[in-house]
């Protein structure tokens, strides 16, 4: 999937609507420490589907929504979209909203959407939350270290034939 805009509401530190625009080739985040680089990441990977508070650096689903500072009521839902190209060069936008207290709900293109939606676009455009296109701090360390199985699992993601793991599992009833 090629990446083209990410756009931010009540997400961890962006609390004001913002909206970047991500350009063709490598992009780069520069800024002080605690300006919010991390989370701009983070932000990617939570509109892909990531559920898992460590990767998302808290403890619970609601700490993603901004929690307010001295001079700034905390606000009670986070919005993040993430458009885009999917692999045949279609436009793809997806959106995932969380309410506090009431969890997250997803819309791709405008339709309302399940979670397992949204991993099965993803992976079918070769990205998401675990794609190797993310790299975090450490994660060189972790592909040097990983098993085989884990191995194949990050060929097979960036291979696009992830997705084919998923519906399998679904059609088991997994
Ligand atoms: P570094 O250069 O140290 O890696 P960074 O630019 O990656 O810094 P981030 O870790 O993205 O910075 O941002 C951290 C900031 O985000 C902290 O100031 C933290 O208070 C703020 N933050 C995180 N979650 C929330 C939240 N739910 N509400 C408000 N602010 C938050
Ligand atoms: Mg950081």
């Amino acid at each position: 999937m090629l990446l083209r805009r990410l756009k931010l509401s009540g997400f961890k530190s962006f609390v004001e609507p913002s909206e970047l625009r991500i350009e063709p080739g490598l992009t780069g985040i520069v800024g002080p420490n605690g300006c919010g680089k991390s989370n701009l990441l983070e932000a990617i990977r939570w509109v892909m589907g990531e559920n898992s508070p460590k990767s998302m650096r808290s403890g619970g689903m609601d700490d993603v929504i901004f929690a307010g500072t001295a001079s700034r009521p905390p606000r009670n839902f986070a919005e993040v979209v993430l458009a885009g190209l999917d692999s045949e060069g279609r436009e793809l936008e997806v959106v995932r909203r969380i309410e506090r207290g009431s969890g997250s709900a997803y819309r791709v293109n405008g339709r309302d959407v399940r979670a397992k939606d949204v991993a099965l676009t993803f992976a079918d455009a070769a990205t998401g939350a675990h794609s190797p296109a993310l790299v975090s701090q450490g994660k060189i360390a972790q592909v040097i270290a990983a098993k085989p199985a884990e191995r194949r699992m990050m060929l097979e993601e960036a291979a696009g034939i992830a997705g084919l793991h998923v519906r399998r599992r679904d059609a088991e009833g997994k």
